[in-house]
């Protein structure tokens, strides 16, 4: 196609990390504050942050239903991180009050990894990219049960959490665990703009 416009959700979280891939990939990337940006969007990036604080600033600056909406209507979304936990239908751990964008039939569970293993990176193998991935996990979720329509991409394979789901497509929607922004590997975000149709 001619030059994606990918907006990236841009109320919370790293934004900077992912307009730089995007734009290293020849996307025309940009922030998404208001109605107006996403509705330049061909597809959208929701970053890590805090998903808890994410929902709530959506909510204040009328993003949230129009997002929804779009999502609705086919619109492709990475989430990444607590961008994970915004697209997932169900959420464990949340707050009481925590609401999702939803779309990807998955149930996550916030900070899975426990406190002690906060922050940890690794090497995964990711369906459809070729060689190791290496993901850099931030008090990250993991995705407890998917639905039918659901396809892994990625688990962890060794340690404590071994087998536990770290990235995960549904149609138009992707989703990883950890950070693929952080550490000039554009290889994910590449297999993200390869959805766009
Ligand atoms: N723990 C955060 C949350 O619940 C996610 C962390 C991250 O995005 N690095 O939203």
């Amino acid at each position: 196609m001619t030059t994606p416009h990918v907006g990236v959700f841009a109320l919370q979280g790293d934004v900077r990390e992912h307009l730089a891939v995007l734009e290293s990939l020849g996307a025309e990337a940009f922030g998404v504050r208001r109605v107006s940006e996403l509705e330049r969007c061909d597809a959208l990036v929701v970053p890590g942050g805090e998903s808890t604080t994410m929902f709530k600033l959506a909510r204040t600056f009328d993003l949230f239903d129009p997002i929804r909406q779009r999502i609705k209507e086919g619109l492709p979304v990475l989430g990444t991180c607590a961008g994970m936990i915004m697209l997932a239908e169900r959420v464990e751990d949340g707050t009481p009050d925590q609401e999702t964008l939803g779309g990807l039939d998955i149930t996550v569970r916030r900070n899975a990894f426990g406190r002690q293993v906060d922050s940890f990176e690794g090497d995964v193998d990711f369906a459809g990219v070729e060689g190791p991935v290496h993901a850099i996990f931030i008090r990250a979720p993991w995705v407890e049960e998917t639905g039918p329509e659901v396809e892994v991409l990625a688990r962890i394979d060794q340690g404590p959490a071994a087998g536990r789901i770290v990235a995960v497509r549904q149609g138009p929607l992707m989703a990883t665990s950890f950070h693929p922004e952080v550490g000039g590997d554009a290889r994910i975000h590449r297999l993200f703009l390869d959805l766009i149709d």
